[in-house]
């Protein structure tokens, strides 16, 4: 990076956290971009006259409101409701909700932020938004779920359509809750659309979108190891989260041959040297899906090691599949697995990895894949029961796996299209950064002053 570039970066970035104070994580993502897109634009300068970069970080659109509910004990809650419309310039926003008490507006705009480059790279027609609440499900009852949502879409409604914004599920919002709400969209706008995605099969639901994420994620790393001649087969893996990517991303790799032997939650993770198998994963979906337990309960069934308030990153392995959160591997953490072997590291999760982590796997020069590339396989499939809803069809699982494993396919191919360096590493966080912004960015020359 030449000096001149890196002092445009640091102005660029200072203005940035001086407009969006105390927001630390949506600070870390634009960083990661403009630090890709840096050369790019250099020779590309019709982007920079137009000032996309500064467009880019400034949401079309936040949603903030009021949330209030009654709980079981018939006390009054009220929680804070977020929606932010990133970018619509290739398609309606999409991206999901996340529940969590943890959730605020700047890690909403971080996620908002991603879900733009992530939604281009699928090649579908998608914009970015994401949104949420820091309502924290543990513990509460269905009802009180259910209560929730209703008041948490009765504000909502008026924002999103099936050709406006399209929301999703993401950490604490599952088929459950996207069930509420659309049973309660439904009843205020009187209208069955594709309003949301993630909805049960009987009513509008795509078959493998539970699934996408994790089997996407899988797919994606099993693209980045045949770059290397190698496969799953064979190989130890470490996932962290015991949730709706980190159960199918087990289920895909037991099917490709590989071991699992770490699963993880907010309190700990445990170790199954022998693998965590269709039987045990079973068990894990009961416990999480419907018993709503803890990851510690699965110790205690199969008698193996669960280490409290740990990250399973010190575990010896081939492969990490981080599917829990943002910035759970720090740079210890990914020294610690680059020296146990590890040659791979896919995210399911968004930006789990610090950017100190990022740059050891960089330097180290293993496989990296960042999610948004990694883990657009859920937006895709997404997609997919959007266009699915408006053909009023529904598509086969094998028809819906080929289109998610093609789309897999081609954002590797994207990646390796823009991220291959001159000593033919490919550095597939610039591939996805600079693949995701073009097309983004080209639409937006095209219309105008959007
Ligand atoms: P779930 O709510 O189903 O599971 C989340 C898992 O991560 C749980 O095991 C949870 O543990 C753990 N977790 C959540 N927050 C924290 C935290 N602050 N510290 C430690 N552990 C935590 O969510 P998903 O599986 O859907 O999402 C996981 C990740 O994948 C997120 O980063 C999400 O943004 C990303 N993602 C999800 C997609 C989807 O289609 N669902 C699509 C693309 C990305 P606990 O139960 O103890 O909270």
């Amino acid at each position: 990076m030449s000096h001149t570039s890196s002092l445009g970066i640091n102005a660029f970035m200072a203005d940035l956290m001086a407009k969006n104070p105390a927001e630390p994580e949506f600070h870390q993502a634009v960083h990661e971009v403009v630090e890709s897109l840096n050369t790019f634009l250099d020779e590309n300068p019709k982007y920079k006259h137009a000032r996309v970069l500064e467009r880019i970080v400034e949401p079309e659109r936040i949603i903030m409101f009021r949330v209030p509910w009654v709980n079981d004990k018939g006390d009054m809650c009220v929680n804070r409701g977020f929606r932010i419309e990133m970018n619509s310039a290739i398609g309606p926003y999409k991206g999901g909700l996340r529940f969590h008490p943890t959730v605020n507006l700047g890690i909403l705009k971080f996620l908002a932020f991603e879900q733009v480059f992530k939604n281009s790279l699928t090649t579908l027609p998608m914009g970015g938004g994401k949104g949420g609440s820091d309502f924290d499900p543990k513990g509460k009852s269905d009802n009180e779920v259910m209560r929730f949502c209703q008041s948490f879409m009765t504000e909502l409604y008026r924002h999103i359509g099936p050709n406006t914004d399209v929301p999703a599920g993401d950490i604490g919002v599952g088929g459950r809750e996207i069930g509420f709400l659309f049973g309660q969209y439904k009843r205020i706008r009187n209208e069955f659309t594709g309003v949301l995605t993630g909805k049960g099969l009987n009513y509008g639901g795509s078959v493998i979108r539970p699934e996408a994420t994790g089997y996407g994620n899988v797919y994606f790393a099993r693209e980045m190891l045949k770059t290397r001649g190698e496969t799953f087969e064979g190989k130890t893996v470490l996932v962290s989260g015991a949730g709706n990517v980190a159960q199918f991303t087990v289920q895909k790799v037991n099917e490709l041959g590989g071991k699992v032997v770490t699963l993880s939650d907010s309190s700990g993770y445990i170790y199954d040297k022998d693998g965590i198998d269709d039987e045990k994963l079973k068990f894990v979906m009961y416990l999480k899906n419907i018993k709503r337990g803890r990851i510690s309960e699965y110790a205690d069934k199969y008698k193996v090691k669960y280490v409290e308030n740990e990250r399973p990153w010190g575990e010896k392995a081939d492969i990490a599949l981080p599917s829990a959160t943002q910035n759970e591997i720090n740079e210890v953490e990914a020294i610690t697995l680059v020296s146990n072997g590890c040659m791979c590291v896919s995210e399911g999760a968004n930006m789990p990895s610090t950017p100190e982590a990022i740059q050891v796997f960089l330097d180290k020069r293993i496989l990296f894949g960042p999610g948004k590339a990694a883990n657009a396989g859920g937006v895709a499939v997404s997609g997919l029961e959007m266009t699915q809803n408006s053909m009023r069809i529904g598509w086969s699982r094998e028809e819906v796996d080929n289109r998610l494993q093609n789309i897999m396919r081609s954002i590797h191919e994207t990646c390796v299209q823009y991220g291959t360096k001159d000593n033919e590493f490919i550095n597939y966080v610039d591939g996805a950064n600079i693949g995701g912004f073009v097309k983004v960015a080209d639409a937006m020359l095209s219309q105008g002053a959007v």
